[in-house]
């Protein structure tokens, strides 16, 4: 019996554990923290046997295969023995795609995987297939495999899970954008966290698509630099291509073959020239899977959008306030403010991650009348702004951010929260800032 040892009780590891019970292994899951109750309880009901608070080394190094859940670090010190010994170091998705015979489409990039992945899958079950979400975003890959058959799956997959690819092979594979992030896990190297995110493409073959952002410099020059087998479809707000998507005036054109399927922009759900990328990814995607145009039309239009991202909240005294709590990166936020056309009272901060603000500023100048500072250290954020912005106030809760912004904005406004920052030193996470953000709003 072949022994696995999963690293990690959360969501990923506890799905896998079931997986590979299921098929006959020796599982052991350990946790170096506390692992959640509900999880608990799943494993004690499937007899799957764990330990949480250590890594107790000798059973660790029993493995024949590590799986590691994809927020513990290669660098922690078991992971480095195991290593050491030759044990094979996988994730998740290398793990449970090898069991799975559906489609699989997989999605990674800096930003707009959630978006792409759900917009993706809106299409898709439209048009009547039999598809799933999974990776990243709701019940693990690993848990629904083992449960239930599917003829299609959309991975919304991490740098983090790709990682621990070593034969994992998507047959459409969609790098959205790559903009610097989470370079604390890549040695401050971006061009390894460049790396991790074509680990999408490792093992397609000719017969394997990838759908990418042609505007996006990173991605052409490692595709200059990279030799890689699938067929390549961009898609360009910039400039017209023979085979995949792009922008002509209000035009959205998608070429596959001799097919070709044009929309008007002004239709599109989902506004901004993000979401016109993340749309021309998804067309190619359905078009690739040969749904009708008329569905991918209709569905590109009724999408009712994600949410936390560029959310629209409510307008109050005529300001419109917009949350878009999951903006971590300079990258989100770039295209948020891009959005704007209004005056906008910006709300910003959290944890930053490396943020070089450069980019934002012909933005700022143009469209942010005041900053709210909305985190525990702003001095960044101060001076790179202050002399662009004239008015920057601090505030360090959701509740006390909304009445000062709203005491700023006059008639015809935008608040915006994009915080360009991770939300750790307020907040449990995104979704709390957000949902504090919302409640703020609606309680003004
Ligand atoms: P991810 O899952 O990659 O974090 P999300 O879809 O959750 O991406 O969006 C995260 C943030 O990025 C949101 O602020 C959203 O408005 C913004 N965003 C969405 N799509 C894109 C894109 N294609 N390029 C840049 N930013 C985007």
């Amino acid at each position: 019996m072949q022994k696995i040892v999963i690293l990690g009780g959360g969501e990923s590891g506890v799905g896998t554990a079931i997986l590979a019970k299921k098929m006959n292994y020796e599982v052991f899951v350990s946790d170096f923290g506390a692992i959640k109750g509900n999880y608990k309880a799943i494993l004690v009901e499937n007899d799957i046997a764990f330990e949480e608070g250590k890594h107790t080394e000798a059973t660790i190094l029993e493995a024949d295969v590590l799986m590691k859940s994809p927020g513990i670090p290669e660098s922690v010190p078991i992971v480095v023995l195991a290593l050491k010994k030759g044990i094979s170091v996988i994730s998740e998705i290398e793990f449970t795609a090898k069991y799975c015979k559906a489609t699989i489409v997989g999605i990674t990039g800096s930003n707009g995987k959630t978006t792409t992945t759900l917009l993706t899958h809106h299409v898709l079950s439209k048009a009547g297939l039999d598809v799933r979400v999974a990776g990243n975003i709701g019940t693990s890959f690993a848990a629904q495999v083992a449960t239930s058959e599917t003829e299609n799956y959309i991975l919304e997959l991490s740098s983090f899970q790709l990682d621990g690819v070593v034969d994992f092979a998507p047959h459409i594979a969609v790098i959205t954008n790559i903009s610097p992030d989470h370079l604390d896990r890549y040695n401050d190297d971006f061009m390894e966290y460049v790396a991790s995110k074509f680990r999408i493409t490792k093992n397609q073959t000719a017969k394997d698509y990838l759908i990418y952002d042609g505007d996006d410099s990173v991605i052409n020059s490692w595709l200059a630099t990279h030799k890689i087998r699938p067929q390549l479809l961009p898609f360009s707000l910039e400039k017209e291509v023979s085979q995949g998507a792009f922008l002509k005036g209000q035009e959205l054109f998608i070429k596959l073959n001799k097919e070709e399927v044009i929309m008007n922009i002004k239709t599109l759900a989902l506004q901004g020239k993000h979401n016109i990328k993340n749309a021309m990814a998804a067309t190619m995607v359905a078009k690739l899977m040969k749904v009708r145009k008329q569905t991918i039309r209709e569905s590109l239009e009724d999408f009712e959008g994600v949410e936390h991202r560029l959310e629209a909240v409510k307008h109050v005294r005529g300001v419109s306030y917009m949350n878009d709590s999951k903006a971590t990166n300079v990258n989100a936020t770039y295209y948020a403010l891009d959005c704007m056309k209004s005056p906008t009272v910006w709300i910003v901060g959290g944890v930053d991650k490396g943020n070089d603000y450069f980019d934002l500023m012909p933005l700022v100048r143009e469209k942010v009348k005041a900053i709210v500072c909305l985190g525990v250290d702003n001095v960044k954020i101060k001076e790179t702004f202050g002399n662009v912005v004239d008015l920057i106030v601090e505030t360090l809760g959701a509740e006390e951010a909304v009445k000062v912004a709203a005491k700023i904005a006059e008639k015809g406004d935008i608040v915006l929260l994009s915080p360009c920052c991770a939300s750790f030193d307020l907040f449990e996470n995104y979704e709390d800032r957000g949902n504090k953000f919302k409640n703020a709003v609606r309680n003004l």
